[in-house]
């Protein structure tokens, strides 16, 4: 079922995704050569908490995965596209793209977002996809307004990330979010103009393009949980939460 949102819901909507936010840009700072990415995950949960929220992707289980999601942030490297795990032993490199996604949950509510970094300097190829993932997520953004329809935003995304070359990740999705981390609607990041759903003020949900350098589809490795591309081509992942407002819309999750 999709949900309008309450004024008092969206304030804690906002609550939500200002956390979420605050994580993403404190990472400006965080990533670098040299740095494991289980401290990236404490510093996450630690500002998560200091706000009074949750972290909302720890412990989260899905069907058919046997153990729950293990920490406060994806962290996502290179040919991972998605849902990587922080580990103490696994240090950025430079010259690499890390993908870092997190949600937190407040007064019951959530917010999601995420936002590909490079570590240093890193070659035209991963710095042209992250630029091409970057402006996907705003060709979506572009869209969001009462009238439009769930189809204009993935035939804007789609359209631009295969005009650029680049590969996009079919088999995820962008979401409904509000009381639950995901809601309906799907979001899907190809579409026809004027197909699906109709965006009415009030609704909210997040827009989330994962794009690829390579063509092939996505797998998952062995701990069911992290997502890569199966060619071993970097991969790029760029999310914002946002409400469709009367005039057009609003980022719930300011990270830029
Ligand atoms: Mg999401």
């Amino acid at each position: 079922m999709i949900t309008l949102k309450k004024p008092d819901e969206i304030e804690r909507m906002r609550r939500a995704g200002r956390i979420v936010a605050d994580v993403l840009i404190m990472m400006e700072d965080l990533i670098k050569p040299g740095v494991d990415t289980l401290s990236l995950d404490e510093a996450a949960e630690d500002l998560i908490l200091r706000a009074g929220a949750k972290a909302a992707f720890k412990g989260y289980r899905v069907a058919g995965i046997p153990s729950p999601f293990p920490s406060a942030i994806c962290v996502s490297i290179n040919e991972e596209v998605v849902h990587g795990s922080p580990s103490r032993e696994r240090l950025l490199r430079e010259g690499d793209i890390v993908s870092i996604d997190v949600g937190a949950v407040i007064d019951g509510y959530y917010g999601d977002a995420a936002r590909t970094f490079p570590v240093g300097p890193v070659s035209p190829g991963r710095a042209f996809l992250m630029e091409v993932t970057y402006k996907a997520l705003h060709m979506g953004i572009g869209q969001v307004k009462p009238g439009n329809t769930i189809g204009d935003i993935g035939h804007a995304v789609e359209t631009w990330v295969l005009g650029q070359g680049c590969g996009l990740v079919r088999d995820y999705a962008g979401h409904g979010i509000g009381r639950r981390m995901h809601e309906a609607p799907q979001v899907p990041n190809h579409g026809r103009p004027k197909n699906g759903l109709t965006l009415k003020a009030g609704m909210t949900f997040c827009i989330e393009p994962m794009v690829m350098s390579g063509a092939e589809p996505v797998k998952s490795l062995s701990d069911g949980w992290t997502v890569v591309t199966k060619d071993g081509s970097d991969a790029a992942h760029f999310e914002h939460a946002m409400l469709v407002t009367e005039d057009g819309v609003e980022i719930l999750t300011p990270w830029e």
